[in-house]
C-alpha cells in the first residue's frame, strides 16, 4: 500500500505533525481540523477500515484507545473528548486506512450529523 497517505505518513515519507509513535500506532494532527484538537490515531500497518479488522488486530486496537487516552491528557482535553471511527463511504470515511479521530476542545452535540 505505498500510495496510501497515512502509510507514507508513519514511514515518514510524508508530513505531517505527528504527536506520538511506537511500534504499532502513530498518531498526528488532522489536516483539516474540526475542533481545536483533531488529532488521528492510525495503526502502522495498513488495514482499511473496520471492517476489515481481525481477532489477531485486538493487541493493536487496544493500542490505539491507550494512545487516545494519553493524547487526549497531554493536549489537555481529558475533561471531555469524542472518539470517532467513520467506517465506509457512506459513513464519511475518506481515507481508507483505519483511522481513530481524537477531537477535543469544544462542545459537541449528539446525535452527530
Ligand atoms: P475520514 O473522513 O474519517 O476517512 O477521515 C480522514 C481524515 O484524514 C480527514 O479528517 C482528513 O482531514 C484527514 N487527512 C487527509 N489527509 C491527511 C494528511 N495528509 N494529513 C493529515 N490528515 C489528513
Amino acid at each position: 500500500m505505498n500510495e496510501c497517505i497515512f502509510c507514507r505518513i508513519v514511514r515518514g515519507e510524508a508530513p505531517a505533525r505527528i504527536v506520538y509513535q511506537d511500534e504499532a500506532v502513530t498518531a498526528f494532527h488532522d489536516l483539516n481540523p474540526q475542533a481545536p484538537v483533531h488529532v488521528l490515531i492510525v495503526p502502522n500497518r495498513h488495514i482499511s477500515g473496520v471492517a476489515q479488522v481481525e481477532p489477531e488486530d485486538e493487541p493493536m486496537l487496544g493500542r490505539l484507545f491507550t494512545v487516545a487516552r494519553r493524547v487526549a491528557e497531554e493536549m489537555g482535553v481529558d475533561r471531555g473528548y469524542r472518539l470517532v471511527v467513520n467506517n465506509g463511504r457512506p459513513a464519511g470515511q475518506s481515507v481508507f486506512h483505519l483511522h481513530l479521530h481524537l477531537l477535543g476542545g469544544r462542545p459537541f452535540q449528539w446525535p452527530p450529523g
